[in-house]
C-alpha cells in the first residue's frame, strides 16, 4: 500500500489525477447520502488521498442531486452525473465507467448494503495482481423465499444455456481495473446485463466473500416486472439458445405428428373409424397455434434487441455533471 505520509499534495492535484474511483448509482437515496458518506469517505481515506467519487443520479425525482451537490462544494473529490430521466441501474452503472478516471474503478450501491469496508479488502487483492476482485455474497437469507427462488433457477439456467460461467452470488459490488474498465466501456449494447458483461471480459478474477447489510432507508427500486425483465434480458444477451431450441421441438413434434398420422391410418384400414375425430382435431389445432405463439415470441424477444441497437440512440442523457465528471465531460457526447 502507498505511504500515506507522502508529500502534500493540494487539492487540485489530488482531484486531478485520481489512483482508485467509486462508482455509485443512485435512484431516489436521499435519506442515503449522508450515511454512505459518512462510511465511505474514511476507507477511502485510509486506503489513498487520491479517490474520487462519482455519484450517477439515474433520474432521481427527490432532493438526492441537491444533497450530493452540497457534499461536493466541500469536497471536490466527490463528483455527479445526473440523467435527464431514469434510465436504470444498468445504464447508470455505465456512465460511471465512462466518467470514472481512476486505476481501479469500485462499484457499489447507495443503500449501504455493501459495506465500503470491504473496499479495502478488495484494494488489497488488487495490488496483488487481481484485475476483477468482485464481492460474492454468502447468504441471501435477507431475501424472500421466493425471489431466492427465482435466482437459484436463474443461475441454473444461465449456467445451462449461457455462453459463459457466472459465479453464483457475485453482484454489481466490484473492483475492476483500468484495463477491464477500458473493455467494458467499448462494450455498446443496450440491453445491458453487467453481470455477464464483467464475466466475459475475463481476466484475472478473484471473489471475496461478505454478508449483505439491510438497506439503511427507503425499499429496494427493484419491483419483481423489473427483475424478471432483467432475467430474461440475462439470458438473450448471453445465449441463443430459446432462439434455436424451437428448430428442436418443432422437428419432434412433426415427427410425432407424422407417427401419429401413421398411426390413425393403420387403425382405420384395420378397423374401419369408430369415432369423428373432432376432439383430436380441436387439441392439435391448439396445441401448435400454442407452440407457434410461443416461437413467434420469442423470435420477437431477439428481433426488438436486433431494433434496438440498431436504432443507434446513446445509452443515456446526462443533464449535469459535478465536479471530476465534469472534467471528462469534453471527451464525451
Ligand atoms: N438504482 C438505480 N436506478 C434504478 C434502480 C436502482 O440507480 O432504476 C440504484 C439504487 O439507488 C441503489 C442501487 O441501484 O443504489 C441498488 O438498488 P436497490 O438497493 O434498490 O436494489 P437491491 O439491493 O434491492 O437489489
Ligand atoms: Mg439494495
Amino acid at each position: 500500500m502507498r505511504p500515506r505520509s507522502e508529500e502534500p499534495r493540494s487539492k487540485e492535484c489530488l482531484v486531478a489525477s485520481p489512483e482508485l474511483s467509486v462508482i455509485i448509482p443512485v435512484h431516489n437515496e436521499s435519506a442515503n447520502i449522508a450515511p454512505l458518506c459518512g462510511r465511505l469517505l474514511p476507507v477511502l481515506n485510509r486506503i489513498t488521498a487520491r479517490w474520487e467519487v462519482i455519484f450517477v443520479d439515474d433520474g432521481s425525482r427527490d432532493d438526492t442531486m441537491d444533497r450530493i451537490r452540497s457534499l461536493s462544494q466541500g469536497e471536490p473529490r466527490i463528483g455527479a452525473v445526473s440523467f435527464s430521466r431514469n434510465f436504470g441501474k444498468e445504464v447508470a452503472i455505465a456512465a460511471g465507467l465512462d466518467h470514472a478516471r481512476g486505476d481501479a474503478v469500485v462499484i457499489m450501491d447507495a443503500d449501504l448494503q455493501h459495506p465500503p469496508e470491504m473496499i479495502e479488502t478488495f484494494v488489497e487483492r488488487w495490488k496483488e495482481g487481481y484485475l476483477m476482485v468482485y464481492g460474492q455474497r454468502t447468504d441471501r437469507s435477507d431475501e424472500t423465499r421466493v425471489k431466492r427462488g427465482f435466482a437459484h433457477l436463474f443461475y441454473r439456467l444461465f449456467a445451462r444455456f449461457g455462453e459463459i460461467a457466472l459465479p453464483e452470488g457475485a453482484g454489481d459490488f466490484r473492483l475492476i481495473d483500468r484495463k477491464g474498465v477500458e473493455v467494458l466501456r467499448t462494450l455498446g449494447e443496450k440491453a445491458r446485463f453487467s453481470k455477464g458483461l464483467y464475466a466475459w471480459i475475463g481476466f484475472r478474477s478473484i471473489g471475496v466473500p461478505f454478508v449483505v447489510e439491510e438497506r439503511l432507508h427507503g425499499t429496494t427500486k427493484w419491483s419483481f416486472r423489473k427483475l424478471f425483465r432483467f432475467a430474461f434480458d440475462g439470458i438473450a444477451a448471453f445465449s441463443t439458445v430459446p432462439l434455436r431450441v424451437w428448430t428442436y421441438i418443432g422437428f419432434l413434434i412433426s415427427f410425432l405428428s407424422i407417427a401419429t398420422a401413421f398411426y390413425f391410418l393403420v387403425r382405420t384400414l384395420l378397423f374401419g373409424t369408430d369415432l369423428p375425430g373432432f376432439p383430436s382435431l380441436i387439441v392439435s389445432v391448439m396445441f401448435f397455434s400454442g407452440i407457434q405463439l410461443m416461437s413467434l415470441g420469442i423470435v420477437g424477444e431477439y428481433v426488438g434487441r436486433i431494433f434496438a441497437e440498431v436504432k443507434r440512440r446513446p445509452l443515456y442523457v446526462v443533464q449535469e455533471r459535478l465536479g471530476g465528471a465534469a472534467e471528462v465531460s469534453a471527451s464525451l457526447v
